[in-house]
């Protein structure tokens, strides 16, 4: 499966232009080159893309789920037999490394297809029997209609296929829009459902522009229900549209994870995690623990042994397989985090390592890296320790008692996930219990079961995915009762 130069949208079964002909820039960070163009599309083509969606529901909602498993198990195993083209698009197009795209991304990518395309037919409602006046109340679930899906870039088609697959298995049609930045991949899916024998208008992906292809989807007055993940911001301003338009809404927003280390954890296994969870995906991983709390007896040592492991990750060109950490997303994403360095600085942070722009030489002279930093002596009220970065940035803070680090991390408008490394396993459970998140993880991080709640509570967003959560949240309960 090739890509092409000049990203089409894909409304009715057909790859087309933007109704304006206009196209943007598609960027490759490794090199800071323009290498594609995306089609600009605007509230026309999601009009189009609507009209093909509501032509399509009728048959799509009652062909019954053996068959819509199947084909969304073609499209899955298109996904698979492709899996290194769509792993070259997914790193050429976001930066990051090849081996993330390999093992992480297109894996996951195609087993969220699987996943729901089986989920469904093991999809089932209640019942609730009644004594007073005898009867029986029956829950049926049926799909809500054309529904909304907008996604980022930091896991592009991996997300994507988190929130369209459980729409299309439950039988709803889709209007979806991937980042502008990250187009790609979802552009290949669409070439794969054509392949696949997915009927016209059941899946429309209209590229372009948050702020105009975007807003059109989530102001659309007969598109009932929006699936999105983002930013903060970005969600607070949909769920302005959206809400009093009374539609279903589930929004996957922004985090400002802690983790935290008790001294009694396994230092070696401690250690390795929370690498990871500090700079999987250049930290651009809404589940990374950016705020990390340490106890005090062993904080010296982990800065120690933080900065060493940090300053052995190899950074550059995304494609080769040696490369840890690829470009970050963008130029402006890479500006973004380089001020908040600024900011860390003038608020009283110690870098202890990196923070600063990479300048290669060659092939790679004006793509998007920076050397992941490690901060330390800063306050939890300050700037850089209650706002999102979402880049290779961590900063370290003591703690001395559990209340503390409890106190210390649930003081941010955030609360997706939390990591706890202790071996004191009802210490992990009273840290659980009490953290305002949606997502813990005890002695492991990113270990993701698909059947399992996500989310976030807070300012990270309202509503879960995964599992039950998202045929339910994808189906209109209707309670029927009849008395016998
Ligand atoms: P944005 O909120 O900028 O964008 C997300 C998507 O929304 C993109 O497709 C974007 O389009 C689109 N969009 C932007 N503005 C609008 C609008 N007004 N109306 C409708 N759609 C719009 O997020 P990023 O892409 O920068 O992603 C990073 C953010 O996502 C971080 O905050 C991160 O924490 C969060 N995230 C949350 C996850 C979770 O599960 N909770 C998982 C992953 C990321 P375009 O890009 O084309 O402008």
């Amino acid at each position: 499966m090739k890509t092409d130069k000049y990203i089409k949208n894909y409304i009715n079964g057909v790859l087309v232009p933007a109704a304006s002909g206009e196209y943007l820039d598609n960027y490759n960070p490794s090199t800071g080159e323009v290498y594609s163009h995306i089609p600009d599309s605007d509230e026309e083509d999601v009009q189009q893309a609507y009209e093909a969606a509501e032509r399509a529901f009728p048959e799509w909602s009652t062909m019954g789920v053996n068959k819509r498993f199947r084909i969304l198990q073609r499209i899955a195993d298109i996904i698979e037999q492709n899996m290194e083209a769509f792993a070259q698009a997914e790193t050429m197009d976001n930066g990051k490394s090849i081996n993330l795209s390999r093992t992480v991304d297109i894996p996951r990518a195609q087993s969220n297809i699987r996943f729901f395309a089986t989920a469904v037919l093991h999809f089932s409602s209640e019942s609730h029997f009644m004594e007073h006046p005898q009867s029986i109340n029956y829950t049926l679930r049926r799909p809500i209609g054309v529904v909304g899906c907008i996604s980022p870039w930091n896991l592009p088609l991996y997300l994507f296929t988190w929130k369209i697959a459980p729409a299309l298995a439950t039988g709803n049609c889709v209007v979806a829009k991937p980042s502008e930045v990250t187009p790609m991949t979802a552009y290949l899916l669409s070439k794969a459902c054509k392949e696949a024998g997915l009927p016209a208008g059941v899946l429309n992906i209209v590229h372009g522009l948050g702020g105009k292809a975007g807003r059109a989807i989530v102001g659309h007055p007969k598109i009932k229900a929006i699936s999105f993940t983002g930013g903060t911001n970005t969600g607070r301003e949909i769920a302005s549209i959206a809400a009093p338009m009374f539609k279903k809404m589930s929004l996957e927003l922004g985090g400002k994870n802690p983790n935290i280390i008790f001294a009694d954890c396994d230092f070696d296994k401690m250690m390795i995690g929370t690498l990871r969870s500090s700079f999987t995906n250049n930290g651009q991983v809404c589940l990374c623990g950016s705020r990390i709390l340490v106890e005090r007896s062993i904080y010296d040592k982990f800065i120690e042994e933080l900065v060493k492991r940090t300053q052995f990750l190899k950074i550059g060109d995304p494609h080769s397989d040696v490369t840890d950490m690829g470009a970050l997303v963008s130029e402006p994403h890479l500006n973004k985090i380089l001020k908040y360095i600024e900011i860390a600085k003038s608020e009283g942070g110690e870098i202890q390592c990196g923070g600063t722009r990479i300048q290669f030489e060659g092939k790679l002279a004006g793509g998007y890296y920076m050397k992941p930093a490690v901060i330390t002596n800063l306050d939890m009220n300050c700037r850089t320790n209650q706002e999102e970065i979402f880049g290779p940035v961590v900063t370290v803070m003591p703690f001395d008692t559990e209340e503390e680090a409890l106190a210390l991390a649930n003081n941010v408008e955030y609360g997706l996930a939390a990591t706890v490394w202790t071996k004191d396993i009802q210490k992990a459970n009273r840290m659980a219990t009490k953290l305002e998140s949606g997502i813990v993880w005890i002695n492991c991080f990113l270990l993701r079961d698909l059947r399992t709640p996500f989310g976030g509570m807070k300012s990270s967003g309202v509503g879960r995915e995964g599992g039950l959560e998202a045929l339910r949240f994808f189906t209109e309960p209707k309670n029927v009762c009849v008395k016998y």
